[in-house]
């Protein structure tokens, strides 16, 4: 099996597996507990933390570890949100973008349905830019907190967030990006990038799933939503996942050692399977950004077929990949993501993503896109066998 679907999840890699076995058997202390087992447990946690804080350039103390990459966004949109209306009340405006992972615009929407917020929402262009104009129009004095993703999950166009988040510091509003699917790929730097939060999960980048990270500068106040014992500074509260941590910062570590060069070398795998796409099959449209995308994102909608048919003939051919987001999975609905990029909703249910981990070749990717060009026509014969 070709396994092309990475955005949706990743093997653990057997460094994060070994690194959180400890943790799962003999040294399987609460880190708030005053004995040898419980202190092992504690430093092995301060360790991972340190481990994240050094990817990101921050401080250990600005890392809170969270059960994925959803908890991390809603920690970010909703804590932020909330956290700025208790101390000002009149900040009652969110800015987001039109292609924002669920966790982001259902945190969003939640906050305009429970606590009165308005909610701006960013258009994007045809590649699925956001542009700095459009937010230097839309924050104002009552903007509470802008969330702009790093990188899209759909359609791997990547945004401009040093000049998003320049725009967001000029007027004083903490800026949060989902950077979810950038992890691994892009850099990670906090401080560069100017950004006050940024959510990280670990099943995307060879971690488990159910862990993930939230980063908050230094003093940026945040509402917690779950509450009790006061662990993680009192913004998450909960036994921690210790070893979940350790496989995150583990995984983390890996891949940002890794990434000049598989990013690199994942681009130019990507870049010539589009071309392959793009030339054997007919009609083939690429969705995103030609150039402004994740090494390991390509997508594209075939128009003639439906996306999950095409699936159901890739999977027959051996190749594993997805019709969009797997968080969308089971909906008809067509994704709002291209929607929101102007495609046609009856193009949008064509739509299939291809998405890379770190360790795939070019022989696989040569089989799969012989597999697109084979799986395509085979669709698009059955909807019309005239045609063929
Ligand atoms: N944000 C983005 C951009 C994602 O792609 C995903 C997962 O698909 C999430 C957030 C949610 O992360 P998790 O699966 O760890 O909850």
């Amino acid at each position: 099996m070709i396994f092309l679907d990475a955005a949706a999840t990743t093997p653990v890699r057997r460094e994060a597996l070994e690194a959180m076995w400890p943790y799962l058997s003999g040294e399987f202390g609460n880190p708030s507990s005053h004995h040898s087992l419980g202190e092992a447990a504690a430093a092995a946690l301060a360790e991972a933390r340190s481990g994240v804080a050094k990817v990101l350039n921050c401080r250990a103390g600005e890392v809170t570890f969270t059960s994925g990459g959803t908890e991390a966004d809603n920690l970010a949109v909703k804590g932020i949100a909330l956290a700025r209306q208790a101390a000002a009340p009149s900040l009652n405006r969110i800015v987001i973008s039109a292609i924002e992972h669920p966790a982001v615009e259902e945190s969003a929407r939640y906050l305009e349905r429970v606590h009165g917020f308005a909610v701006d929402v960013l258009p994007v262009d045809g590649d699925g830019m956001v542009s700095v104009e459009a937010l230097r129009a839309v924050i104002g004095p009552k903007t509470a907190m802008v969330s702009i993703m790093y990188a899209n999950n759909e359609i791997g166009t990547v945004q401009p967030i040093a000049a998003l988040a320049a725009v967001a510091r000029e007027h004083g509003v903490p800026f949060h990006t989902d950077a979810v699917q950038a992890a691994g790929w892009l850099t990670l730097d906090v401080r560069a990038l100017g950004v006050d939060a940024l959510s990280i999960s670990g099943h995307k980048l060879g971690a488990p799933k159910g862990s993930g990270v939230l980063f908050t500068r230094g003093r940026l106040r945040v509402e917690p939503l779950v509450h009790g014992g006061g662990q993680e500074r009192a913004k998450r509260s909960g036994t921690e996942n210790v070893a979940g941590a350790v496989a995150l910062s583990t995984a983390l570590r890996l891949s940002h050692a890794e990434q000049p060069e598989q990013a690199a070398r994942v681009s130019e795998l990507r870049n010539q399977f589009i071309g392959r796409i793009l030339a054997t099959v007919p009609d083939a449209l690429l969705t995103g950004h030609r150039k402004q995308r994740l090494p390991s994102v390509a997508s594209f909608c075939f128009p003639g077929t439906s996306g999950e048919s095409v699936l159901l003939e890739l999977e027959r051919l051996g190749v594993v990949c997805s019709s969009g987001s797997a968080c969308a999975a089971g909906s008809d609905a067509p994704s709002p993501v291209l929607v929101a990029l102007g495609i046609a909703p009856e193009t949008a249910q064509t739509a299939v993503r291809f998405s890379f981990t770190s360790t795939i070749t070019d022989a696989e990717l040569e089989q799969a896109a012989a597999a697109v060009e084979t799986a395509v026509g085979r669709v698009r014969n059955l909807a019309s066998p005239q045609a063929g």
